[in-house]
């Protein structure tokens, strides 16, 4: 349920615009491209980033059919004019809705919508649910701003009226420019900013006042549950600084939100599913990229689970989250 995916070609959208470091493709050579980001190179990516069916042939190496795809969050551009994001955002999201139309049985698709401007993120929610897209990613601070400030709030409300799913992603992550070496932002960064995401929504009282919105935070919730203690712990002592907004404990949450089970490590997926419960914890991949569990779940199989724990990881779970069933027909014919 959390697999990256572009379009094989993307317009140049700064020279559309007339600004901004906004991401282009350079094909250089068969089967690869370059992302630059303005003039800076930013990420090589291979045609599993782009080409449906090889996806789908990677994807059967490890006997699983079905990805859910959504953008790669450098292309959120919330820094943009909202216009401009909503164009972008457009693009991206018809991509993936004629993606999910032309495979059904293997696509399932999440949008992204300018967050900076909540009139023009709730237009493009209300355009995806009528694509058949069954949910959207969000970054983890929508340009330095924590999401429960208030004016995100109007589209998590929508995102439960419409019955859209959310999954929270790391990005533009705290720190980086101070620990650009070691892949720190990704190593160090992102756990921190989706405990970030997390503390935020439950402390400001997101979670708690949109009880219907299902929220799933990649990578096993980052940083959160592993410092869970720690969190509830400060709601203890100082409630003062920390329970201002919101009365109630934050291990009150555990069992409400889903997370991915992207921890390269058996013990700390136990842990996870300890704390969260084995029905909210869903099959995350993070393909094609290298940080994610290219082998699609392996080291669950192999930690002696009960088969009904494994099933609830690998499909169950991910459905409940989406709010679909297994047979769903995503898209009107
Ligand atoms: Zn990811």
């Amino acid at each position: 349920m959390h697999t990256h995916i572009l379009p094989e070609r993307l317009p140049n959208f700064a020279e559309k615009f007339g600004y901004g470091d906004f991401i282009h493709l350079v094909h250089h050579q068969p089967g690869r491209a370059q992302m630059m980001k303005g003039d800076t190179f930013f990420r090589e990516i291979e045609a599993n980033c782009w080409d449906p069916e090889l996806r789908i042939r990677e994807y059967a190496q490890h006997r699983t059919q079905v990805q859910v795809v959504c953008t790669i969050p450098v292309m959120f551009s919330y820094w943009a004019e909202p216009d401009d994001c909503l164009d972008l955002s457009r693009f991206l999201n018809d991509h993936i809705a004629q993606l999910v139309h032309d495979y059904p049985k293997n696509y399932i698709g999440l949008g992204t919508v300018p967050m900076q401007d909540a009139d023009t993120a709730i237009r493009e929610l209300q355009r995806l649910k009528d694509m058949g897209i069954v949910g959207i990613q969000i970054g983890s601070n929508i340009n330095d701003r924590n999401l429960n400030e208030p004016e995100f709030f109007p589209i998590f409300q929508a995102c439960q009226d419409l019955s859209l799913a959310v999954m929270v992603h790391p990005w533009n992550m705290m720190g980086e420019a101070d620990m650009r070496r070691y892949w720190l932002p990704w190593l160090v960064g992102m756990p921190a900013e989706t405990s970030r995401a997390a503390c935020s929504m439950i402390f400001g009282g997101v979670l708690e006042r949109l009880p219907e919105l299902r929220v799933c935070f990649s990578h096993a919730g980052g940083s959160f549950l592993p410092t869970i203690g720690r969190i509830q712990h400060g709601y203890n002592c100082r409630p003062d600084l920390v329970a201002i907004d919101n009365p109630k404990p934050p291990t009150d949450y555990l069992g409400k939100f889903w997370v991915d089970s992207i921890t390269h490590d058996p013990v700390m997926l136990r842990y996870v599913l300890d704390m969260v419960g084995e029905d909210k914890v869903t099959l995350g991949s993070d393909y094609p990229f290298p940080l994610g569990d290219l082998e699609i779940g392996a080291f669950i199989e192999e930690m002696g689970l009960p088969e009904t724990t494994v099933q609830k990881i690998f499909c169950e779970n991910s459905l409940n989250w989406l709010g679909l069933q297994k047979n769903a027909q995503l898209y009107s014919v």
